[in-house]
Formats: structure tokens, C-alpha cells, sequence
């Protein structure tokens, strides 16, 4: 009889709850738990995605070992020379070139709330630098500065259950079946109780397949299309008079920006027609509750934190906040990207999401560790490449539980930083593309290995429990940080991750009362939480009271700016990077699971659309070169109709023919959150080479 370990899904921020059934040892199976949000339910991934911990070695090895680069070629050390080299090269870094010489990232993957806050104290208290960030900068990051702008937090303002019982559902730029299957069922239930679904994407997704008005836009004409459907609530007195009185601020400036925006103009920049824009937003303001997802598709653009703005002023408009089954959700991707964002691994903010230029919250932080901290605030991971090549800033990059040579866009441009640094640190499970770079390497357990909280994406803390005893030399991500903290002078030692979480939450009025014990007692707390007798919060602005510095949500519209690098002559395609069910992330454990592995595999694929198949004289199936001004890879190529003409799609999961090498680092302004979802390609036969 196999034991049962009860834990959370490390493949999305769905946030679905399982047991892992442990047996000998040896995980042999997973089974769906009754967790708030996939209520015993799991997709494939949550099946299927525990069979790296015993370690098959399928395909890269697992970490087992430290490891330090000796004369260009990395040798297993003990871990009291790697801790203690660390500290050395560190410490020298810091005094010759100054704490802000040196990087460090959060990790939104596997290792949990705690180590992230013990990987930004580090940064902040040890090293003296707010240069922490992660992975949310190249997602979710337009949806922490918008959102905080337009109604004042960077998260959901509803919860996943809510979904399934909303009378309309408006998905913008999201594709829930590939990324978070167990919200896309809900998507289906509210559709089968009647719910109405708009989707605005330019692929056909699964969703906008059964949706009831499809609105197939141009990739990179979002602003265009949230003016106008702005212009059509507003014109068309649609939009709830009262509520905009009582609740909002800016409505004159909104107004006045949107003004040119007609269905009929936005028409000749998104492609969609002014009827069906009027159609979409006269189902939206009439449905008695509405809600909003939306994903990459809005935010991997350079006008990213402006269209998250315009969508929260779609639900301003029309009084769908502040109470259930209403709101606007940005469906986080990483398991625990909320959370990572919610540990104040960013360069602006502490946990909790305290501003590090707030004179108050610093004292409070200061005393608490007892060091003087940073006044000004970090730096973006995204501007990483640039820092090191053309400012020469930064010397050093401890990179943790991240492979952003495979995740960010412009591989060679990213690979060519690294290796002009003095010196960098890779903490991680598996190795990686980025682990090639490494001077240093500190093997870490993996989700199923050690204990801590996740944040699912609707602000939900929920605990994740170790199973299995980890093979190797290898310790837990924040009992590897704190022991260079320590051989660096400032002594750190945790007993536990309850231990870590208690101290954060003392520091986090947010997060205050979501204990251990209450996470136990309910399955989980979902901020905000501000004292013990608090049971959390479903959804947010309750009584129509925003977290803005007025209390009221901000309208907000500008002017739509195309994307940045247009396609032409020589690059007549467009390439946006998507998502595919079967793998998560950089697929380091994804990659290591059969049954996934069995799903898809190696090469990816690339989505073209049959006119430019038949155009290229290029075959469902066949493999293809593709190059872009800054690389050139190899794919299949998967010829489908639910592709636009000139537009194609790859999946950033694969390792060989990796798409990020095509990429651009153009960045949104405010965020700097890269346009993944646009950049200029070629496409040719392999035969005619
Ligand atoms: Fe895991 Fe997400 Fe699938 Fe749930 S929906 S089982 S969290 S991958």
C-alpha cells in the first residue's frame, strides 16, 4: 500500500492540489486531491509529471553533486569548498566593483515561497543590492505595474473557482487549454451552464473554437482594439454611469483618449470587424457578471502595461469588480510566479510588495535584519544583456532555479553576457543551457523533495510537502543561500521553512495572518490576509474600496503603437512563442518525465498557416530553416488553419531548435517585460538549401 503525500502541481499556477503516492522510497504514481481550485481534477501534467524524481536520467543528468569550473572544466567538489569559493568570489566582487555589480533571481519554479525570501534577503541584506528579479519580468511583469496602477494589485481579482460561474467570460491573448487546463474546464463548465465566451486572439485556439464570438485580431494591435472597445461602452452609453461616478478617476482623460478610436478606425488596424467590436462589448456591459483572463497574448509586447491598464478599465466601465463571479485575472503560468512576485524577489519591492523607496518600509526591514538596506531599486533581469555588454555594470549573476538562456529571448546576445562576466553561480535541479555558463554550481532538491508554500495564481498559499528523500548531494534552495550568507559574515540559519514563512509574514501585513496552521485547517489562504482570525480573501475590492493611493480604480487609454520590429522583404514572417500542454517552462522536468516525453518530443514544431506553406511549397511535417536577424534554428513545420497568413507560432520548450535564439529583446517601457509574442523571421526548405 503506497503512502499518500499530499502537495500542489508544479506545472502551472492553476495551483491544483495532489497526493503523491510514495512507495519504497520511490514515487510511483500521483492522484487529484480535492484543493480549492482543481477540486479533484488534474491534467496530464499533474499526472504524469512526478517521474523525474526517480531520477530515469532520461535525458540531462540530474545535479547531484557542487561543482566548480577548475581550469575551463567544472569538477565535483564538497560542498564546504563550493559554499566557501562562493563567498570568496562574491565577497572580492563586492568590494572591488560594489554590491551593485552583482544580479541575483528568484525562482518562480520548484523551490517555493520560502527560499525566494530568503534569496532576496540575501541579495538585499547580504550582498546590499536590490538587483533581484525573475522569471515574472519576461510573463506577468505588465500585470503587476498595470494592475497596481489601474486598481492597486499586481494579481487576480478573482479566484479560479469563480471562473465556472461568471455569465460571461472575455479572454484576451490567453489560451487556457495549452497553459492551465484546469482553468480552461472551467471555461467549458461556465459555457455549459450558459456562460458567454468572447475570445480575442489571432490564433483559433481551443477556447476561441468554442467560444461564441471569436475576434481574430492582428498580432500586435492590442491597444487598438481596447480603445475601441472602450470607444463603443462609452459611445454608445453602455457603460455603468454610477458606478464610473462613484468608483473611478479619469474618465474625462479617457474619453478624450479614446475618442478617435472607432470601431470603424480600429477595423484598419486589428483586422476585426466594427461590427463584431460592438457586438463583443454590448454582450459584455449587458452580461450581469463578466470576467476577464488574459495571458501572454497581452503581455509579452512592448505595449504591454497599457493594454493591462485599458482591460482594467473594460471592467471599470462596466462595475464588474468587487464582487464574485466578476473581475479581470491574469492567469500566471510558472506554479509559483504569484509567488515569487509575492516574496519580493523584484527590484522594486520587498515581501509583501513594500515599495524599497518607502523610508518606513525600509526602517522596518532594516531592523528586523539588522543591516542598512539599499535605498534605490534594481535592476530589470530583462536588462541584464545590456548591463553587462554595453554599460559593463554588472560582474557577477547568481542565477537560481532559472534557465534563462533557454526562457528569454536573443539566446547568442544572452550567452555572450554571461560568459564576459567574472563570475556566475547556477543553483538548480538539473543541468541546463544556462549551467553551461557556471563557474560555480550547488545542486538543489526539486518539488516533491522538500517542504514549503506555492502561490497559485489567484493569490492562494498553499502548502507543498516533501515526499521522497533527495538522491545525491544535494540540499534544500534555502539552506544552500543561507550558508553562503553566512560564510559571507552574516550568519543565517533557518530550522525549518515555517520558520522562514513566520518571519516573512511578520514583516508582510498582506500575507500576515496565512499561517502554517491556517493552511492546514482550510487547504489553503489566498491573500489578503492581515491577521489571525482572518480567513483570506476570494476576491478583491469588496465594497468597491481599490488599493490606489485615492481608493478609486484609475481609466486608463493612449495611443497604440505597432511592435517594434516589422516584418520585411528579407524577414517577411512574423514568430510569436506560445505554450504546449504536454511540457512545461524549459521542460528540464517535463523533459525527464516518460510519459510526457511520450506526448511530444524533440524537434518542436513550428505553426504555419497553409496559404504561406503552400506560398514556401513547404509540407505538413517537414523539417524547415527558420532565421531571424539575431539566429537560425530548425523545426518541423505543422501546417494549420487556425493560423493567419504571415503569422507563426513555436513552442519555447524545446532545446533543440530553440525559438529563443530567433527572439527579440525589444522591451515594454514601464515593465520591460520582452516582445516575445513578435519578432521578424524567415522561413525556408531544408531541400532547397
Ligand atoms: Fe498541474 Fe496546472 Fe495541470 Fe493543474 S492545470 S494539474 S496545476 S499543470
Amino acid at each position: 500500500m503506497a503512502d499518500k503525500v499530499l502537495t500542489v502541481c508544479p506545472y502551472c499556477g492553476s495551483g491544483c492540489q495532489l497526493h503523491l503516492l510514495v512507495e519504497k522510497g520511490q514515487v510511483i504514481g500521483a492522484e487529484p486531491a480535492g484543493g480549492r481550485t482543481n477540486e479533484g481534477t488534474l491534467c496530464l501534467k499533474g499526472h504524469y509529471g512526478w517521474d523525474f524524481l526517480n531520477d530515469p536520467q532520461i535525458l540531462t543528468a540530474r545535479l547531484r553533486k557542487p561543482m566548480i569550473r577548475k581550469n575551463g572544466v567544472m569538477e565535483e567538489v564538497e560542498w564546504k569548498e563550493a559554499i566557501q569559493y562562493t563567498a570568496e568570489r562574491l565577497s572580492a566582487i563586492k568590494e572591488k566593483y560594489g554590491p551593485d555589480s552583482i544580479m541575483g533571481t528568484g525562482s518562480a519554479r520548484g523551490p517555493g515561497n520560502e527560499a525566494n525570501y530568503v534569496m532576496q534577503k540575501f541579495m538585499r541584506a547580504v550582498i546590499g543590492t536590490n538587483n533581484i528579479d525573475h522569471c515574472a519580468r519576461v510573463c506577468h511583469g505588465p500585470s503587476v505595474a498595470g494592475l497596481t496602477y489601474s486598481l492597486g494589485d499586481g494579481a487576480m481579482s478573482n479566484s479560479i473557482p469563480e471562473i465556472e460561474h461568471s455569465d460571461l467570460i472575455f479572454v484576451f491573448g490567453y489560451n487556457a487549454p495549452e497553459t492551465h487546463p484546469i482553468v480552461a474546464r472551467r471555461i467549458v463548465a461556465a459555457k455549459q451552464r450558459g456562460a458567454k465566451i468572447i475570445v480575442c486572439d489571432p490564433r483559433m485556439t481551443e477556447t476561441a473554437r468554442i467560444s461564441n464570438m471569436w475576434l481574430p485580431l492582428k498580432g500586435g494591435s492590442n491597444m487598438a482594439l481596447v480603445n475601441a472597445f472602450g470607444h463603443v461602452l462609452v459611445h454608445e452609453g453602455l457603460y455603468d454611469k454610477r458606478y464610473v461616478e462613484a468608483n473611478t478617476e479619469g474618465f474625462a482623460e479617457y474619453v478624450d483618449s479614446i475618442k478617435k478610436y472607432t470601431p470603424e478606425y480600429a477595423e484598419g488596424i486589428t483586422g476585426v470587424k466594427a461590427a463584431d467590436i460592438r457586438a463583443a462589448m454590448r454582450e459584455y456591459a449587458k452580461a450581469p457578471t463578466a470576467t476577464i483572463l488574459y495571458g501572454m497574448g497581452v503581455c509579452q509586447f512592448s505595449q504591454a502595461v497599457d493594454v493591462v491598464k485599458g482591460l482594467a478599465s473594460l471592467a471599470l466601465l462596466t462595475g464588474n469588480l468587487g464582487k464574485p463571479n466578476v473581475g479581470i485575472g491574469p492567469v500566471r503560468g510558472q506554479n509559483n510566479v504569484q509567488g515569487s512576485c509575492d516574496m519580493g524577489a523584484l527590484p522594486n519591492v520587498y515581501p509583501g510588495y513594500q515599495d524599497v523607496t518607502d523610508n518606513t518600509a525600509r526602517k522596518k526591514f532594516e531592523k528586523a535584519w539588522g543591516v542598512e538596506l539599499p535605498r534605490k531599486k534594481g535592476y530589470p533581469l530583462t536588462e541584464v544583456p545590456h548591463l553587462i555588454l554595453k554599460e559593463n555594470k554588472l560582474k557577477a549573476y547568481y542565477i537560481f532555479g532559472e534557465d534563462p538562456v533557454q526562457s528569454d529571448p536573443n539566446a547568442a546576445e544572452l550567452r555572450e553576457a554571461l560568459d564576459q562576466l567574472e563570475f556566475v553561480v547556477v543553483q538548480d535541479i538539473f543541468m541546463n543551457k544556462t549551467a553551461l555558463h557556471a563557474d560555480v554550481i550547488l545542486p538543489s532538491t526539486a518539488w516533491g523533495e522538500h517542504d514549503g508554500v506555492y502561490s497559485s495564481a489567484d493569490r492562494g498559499f498553499q502548502r507543498i510537502r516533501k515526499a521522497v528523500e533527495p538522491q545525491g548531494d544535494v540540499k534544500p534552495d534555502w539552506a544552500i543561500i543561507s550558508e553562503v550568507a553566512t560564510a559571507m559574515g552574516y550568519p543565517m540559519s533557518y530550522a525549518n521553512t515555517e520558520e522562514i514563512w513566520d518571519e516573512m509574514r511578520s514583516l508582510s501585513p498582506l500575507f500576515s495572518g496565512a499561517s502554517y496552521q491556517k493552511m492546514e485547517q482550510q487547504g489553503g489562504v489566498q491573500w489578503p490576509c492581515p491577521t489571525e482570525d482572518h480567513p483570506g480573501t476570494p476576491y478583491l475590492y469588496k465594497g468597491n474600496q481599490f488599493s490606489t493611493p485615492s481608493g478609486k480604480g484609475r481609466l486608463f487609454a493612449c495611443e497604440w503603437r505597432p511592435p517594434q520590429e516589422q516584418p520585411d522583404a528579407k524577414y517577411p514572417l512574423v514568430l510569436s512563442t506560445v505554450r504546449e500542454v504536454g511540457h512545461y517552462s524549459v521542460r528540464t522536468m517535463t523533459g525527464n518525465c516518460r510519459a510526457l516525453r511520450q506526448l511530444s518530443d524533440e524537434p518542436g514544431f513550428i505553426q504555419i498557416s497553409p496559404e504561406d506553406g503552400a506560398d514556401l511549397n513547404i509540407l505538413d511535417g517537414e523539417i524547415v530553416a527558420i532565421s531571424s536577424r539575431r539566429g537560425r534554428i530548425m523545426a518541423r513545420a505543422q501546417i494549420s488553419d487556425r493560423v493567419q497568413q504571415g503569422a507563426t507560432y513555436m513552442t519555447y520548450h524545446w532545446w533543440v531548435g530553440a525559438c529563443n535564439e530567433l527572439t527579440a529583446d525589444f522591451l515594454d517601457p514601464v515593465s520591460k517585460t520582452p516582445e516575445l509574442k513578435y519578432c521578424a523571421i524567415r522561413l525556408e526548405r531544408i531541400a532547397d538549401q
